[in-house]
């Protein structure tokens, strides 16, 4: 079976320990997309890979790609910059983490896809520079993510009238429909209500915060200003994501829009764990 040496930039997904010494890496890469490689020796004491393997490290990665084979050698994993405030932060390490894990789902093995590979890099450096505001990294993210995987929302205008955000502004809502990833004003979606049947999604208040409930496939209620969030962490450059203030109630709705949002489109995707210890530290504190 014939190898190649090849070379390509990385960001480490996730670790695992092989055997007694060694470690099964995920990485994201530049050329390949998703790809997996072992570190021999990676777990001895003066492993030449120091601590490149780690989730969050970017890395410029040697190794030799076997072919029909889905486990690769690594030969030198060199870090291109270590993620220091993320790894020293909660909120920024429970970001960056979150986004990993999604990328590892959403992903497909070895088929390379840059605008990915770079939106994930920018996306990190982004939550290791933030001063405030690091969840919404991880929100602007799923939106571009699942923009760049074939699943572009918009969330600009009314897809049946076309009337924009601002036109609808005396709107107190509108529906944001789930498979098509568009939105429809309150008029027309009284037209497409008695011909589809009822078929909204809503809110329901469970302790303190909003949470959707699934009732079928279909579109959710969102408040006029949510979508404007919405479509401001879709578009804006990703150097302003992190000047808009949430706070927890918006949050909530935009986590909970997003997750039905995320699983109307990936099949068995599982919810983001890293989250979860973010979740209830918040909810504590409000
Ligand atoms: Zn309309």
């Amino acid at each position: 079976m014939s190898s190649v040496i090849t070379k390509t930039d990385a960001v480490v997904l996730k670790a695992m320990k092989y055997r007694d010494t060694s470690k099964i890496v995920t990485f994201y890469t530049r050329s390949f997309g998703k790809l997996k490689g072992i570190a021999k020796g990676a777990r001895q004491l003066r492993s030449k890979f120091g601590s490149s393997l780690d989730p969050l490290s970017q890395v410029s990665l040697v190794l030799y790609k076997k072919e029909q084979r889905d486990l690769h050698l690594i030969s030198q994993c060199d870090l291109r910059g270590s993620p220091k405030q993320t790894r020293s932060d909660l909120e920024k390490m429970a970001v960056g983490l979150a986004v990993l894990e999604l990328v590892d789902q959403v992903a497909h093995e070895e088929e390379g896809h840059e605008a990915l590979y770079l939106l994930l890099s920018e996306t990190l450096d982004r939550i290791e520079d933030a001063e405030r505001n690091v969840l919404n990294l991880y929100f602007s993210f799923v939106l571009r993510s699942s923009a760049l995987l074939g699943f572009s929302p918009d969330v600009a205008s009314c897809s049946a009238c076309n009337r924009s955000l601002d036109e609808l502004e005396g709107e107190r809502s509108v529906f944001f429909r789930l498979s098509s990833g568009g939105i429809l004003c309150p008029s027309c979606a009284e037209g497409s209500r008695t011909r589809d049947g009822n078929r909204d999604l809503r809110f329901h208040k469970r302790g303190t915060r909003n949470i959707p409930a699934v009732r079928e496939e279909g579109r959710v209620r969102v408040e006029i200003g949510t979508m404007k969030v919405l479509s401001f962490l879709l578009k804006s450059p990703l150097a302003n994501v992190t000047m808009l203030a949430l706070g927890p109630e918006k949050g909530n709705e935009i986590d909970g829009t997003l997750r039905l949002y995320l699983r109307q489109h990936f099949e068995n995707i599982k919810p983001v764990k890293a989250l979860d210890l973010l979740r209830k530290f918040n909810s504590a504190g409000s």
